[in-house]
């Protein structure tokens, strides 16, 4: 069952008060793009939670969204949202839409927001919950690991699952001048990659280890 049918769409001052605490502590932690930290205050976590969860929404903790898979600690989201450097109207394309929140925050940024899910239930729950939430994102059910080719290329690129390696398809989806986010490395630990395509043929690299990520399946991803 969607997150959101189990409980109203309230977003009361408590939840206000949990989210300005859960956004200092992101700042204290390092993130430091005032708009990301903005987008994490205006968009309310236990909405994509079940309401069993919904005490612990501000927490920053990774959440279980059912079949098997999580929404991503707030931590994650701010500092992958910051090593995208977003800026409004860009066209990004996500990989593992999960609960939906990531797209909305993205979405919040002002950016146009293509987000692919393999798991058809959890595409069809962040579906409705996005709609009620005028979250503009355009969600799609498939196998992300080989991109969105017939509305590429991308400014940016996000991965939100652990890749064996760099999938080729998705670099040749990201337009000279855009990124790739991505973590890539083993099932147990992941580093986080930001590749910047210089220019048709030449990439540059940035590497921050010490993240764990739900398996990315598919063409590119592992078979789990
Ligand atoms: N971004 C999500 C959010 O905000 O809730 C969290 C993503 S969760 C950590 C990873 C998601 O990637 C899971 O929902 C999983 O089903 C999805 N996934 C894994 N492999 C995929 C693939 N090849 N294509 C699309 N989605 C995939």
């Amino acid at each position: 069952m969607p997150a959101h049918t189990t409980h109203s769409l309230l977003d009361l001052p408590k939840h206000q008060g949990l989210r300005l605490r859960l956004v200092e502590e992101l700042r204290a932690k390092g993130i430091r793009d005032q708009s990301v930290l903005k987008a994490i205050m205006d968009v309310p976590r236990h909405f994509f939670l079940d309401q069993a969860l919904a005490e612990m929404a501000y927490q920053d903790k990774a959440m279980p969204i059912g079949e098997g898979q999580t929404i991503s600690q707030p931590y994650t989201v701010a500092f992958q949202s910051e090593l995208l450097a977003v800026e409004p109207h860009m066209k990004i394309l996500e990989i593992g839409t999960g609960s939906g929140y990531q797209a909305c925050i993205l979405d919040q940024l002002g950016a146009r927001v293509f987000s692919v899910e393999t798991i058809r239930a959890l595409h069809r729950s962040s579906q409705i919950l996005l709609k009620h939430l005028n979250c503009k994102a355009k969600l799609f059910v498939g196998d992300g690991s080989v991109g969105l080719p017939s509305y590429a290329p991308f400014d940016r690129i996000l991965v939100t699952a652990a890749s064996p390696n760099i999938p080729e398809a998705l670099k040749n989806q990201v337009r000279t001048g855009g990124h790739l986010v991505i973590p890539v490395g083993e099932l147990s630990e992941q580093t986080m990659l930001k590749l910047t395509k210089v220019s048709p043929t030449e990439w540059s690299q940035e590497a921050f280890p010490g993240f764990r990520f739900v398996p990315l399946t598919g063409e590119y991803g592992w078979s789990v």
